[in-house]
């Protein structure tokens, strides 16, 4: 029996003084993956701080920069199908629909989407060894069941994968996460949110002990002319990515004015490698330049012996997404890419 005590907040202040002064204590949204890990016997919460009640979080409208607030308690359906997010940023929506199944995004909310933890298998069994659980124990992932896991950005002592659809697309919109603590308030960029595994593989990302996500923004630029995002995994629904690709892209008189490529599903964090997206600034959107920078992105990719496929797979994935952006009516439900 794990008792916990259980209770709710309606400002943020409160909710931050509750967490500050409990190191066993935990902030609770949508709880569709604490409760997993808790089941798990992963997680072990003293106390749930339940911040439902923080209204002005689950707002979502547009800012004075002409881009657009997600408030961290927005759950994931109300984003993906907002009628802003819909028109403007539909990359997101179609990343955020690829991911889990309705019930749990009518539940998950935005800030908990990004704290989701990795799907790896020895992460979850508690009778195994694992570094990111149990720091110092060792990572049977390297030489085990490895077909989920990472092939860039690994380290000696973790190659687990961080599993967010969402995520993915706002890598590549560039969107920065708002956080709040008792010291105040401060901007994340999306690249500098997550982690790669390192020598700390137990810290999936940047934020700091007692910091509460209070929204996200998304720039102006939403790419909603040009977009796609490609997700491939084993089965074809309710399914962790294999390998996923968001792209966004500008053109200009058939040139690339400007393009942004996240990856999914292969490290620890969403991978962009911003040398490959200038490479193809000023440059004819064919599969010959898509293939030249995939081969930028995935330089110095290494498998671990089951995940080897997933270096060609990314590679084609790149490709068929950056050509799908060119034909974004491929991304309406029920159609097909006409490539
Ligand atoms: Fe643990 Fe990371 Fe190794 Fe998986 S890959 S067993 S999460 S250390």
């Amino acid at each position: 029996m794990n008792n916990f005590t259980y209770q709710k907040v309606s400002n943020p202040n409160d909710a931050l003084n509750k967490i500050s002064k409990n190191n066993a204590a935990n902030f609770i949204a949508g709880g569709t993956n604490l409760i997993d890990l808790w089941k798990y016997n992963l997680a072990h919460p003293k106390t749930l701080v339940d911040i439902n009640g923080l209204n002005d979080y689950k707002i979502i409208k547009e800012d004075e920069h002409g881009g657009l607030f997600l408030g961290a308690l927005a759950t994931n359906s109300d984003t993906a199908y907002h009628k802003l997010v819909e028109e403007r940023y539909p990359l997101l929506s179609k990343a955020i629909l690829a991911g889990a199944s309705a019930q749990i995004r009518n539940s998950a909310s935005n800030g908990g989407n990004l704290l989701q933890r990795t799907r790896c298998y020895y992460f979850y069994d508690a009778s195994s060894p694992c570094n990111k659980r149990n720091p110092g124990s060792g990572c049977p992932a390297k030489n085990g069941l490895n077909r989920i896991h990472a092939i860039l950005g690994t380290s000696e002592d973790c190659i687990a994968v961080f599993p967010s659809d969402m995520c993915i697309a706002l890598a590549a919109l560039e969107a920065v996460v708002h956080v709040k603590s008792p010291d105040g308030e401060r901007e994340i960029e999306f690249s500098n949110f997550h982690r790669l595994p390192g020598d700390t593989p137990e810290l999936d990302n940047n934020l700091k002990v007692n910091e509460l996500i209070t929204g996200i923004s998304l720039p102006s630029e939403g790419f909603a002319e040009n977009y796609s995002y490609l997700k491939l995994r084993d089965r074809n629904s309710y399914a962790f990515a294999l390998v996923s690709v968001a792209t966004g892209m500008v053109l200009e008189n058939n040139k690339i004015t400007k393009i942004r490529i996240a990856l999914g599903g292969i490290a620890h964090k969403p991978w962009r490698v911003v040398a490959a997206e200038e490479f193809l600034v000023d440059k004819s959107p064919t599969e010959e330049n898509f293939a030249s920078a995939a081969n930028m992105i995935l330089k110095g990719a290494k498998g671990f012996g089951k995940n080897d496929f997933k270096i060609e797979l990314s590679k084609r994935a790149i490709v068929r997404n950056c050509i799908m952006a060119l034909h974004p009516e491929s991304q309406r439900p029920g159609a097909q890419p006409s490539l």
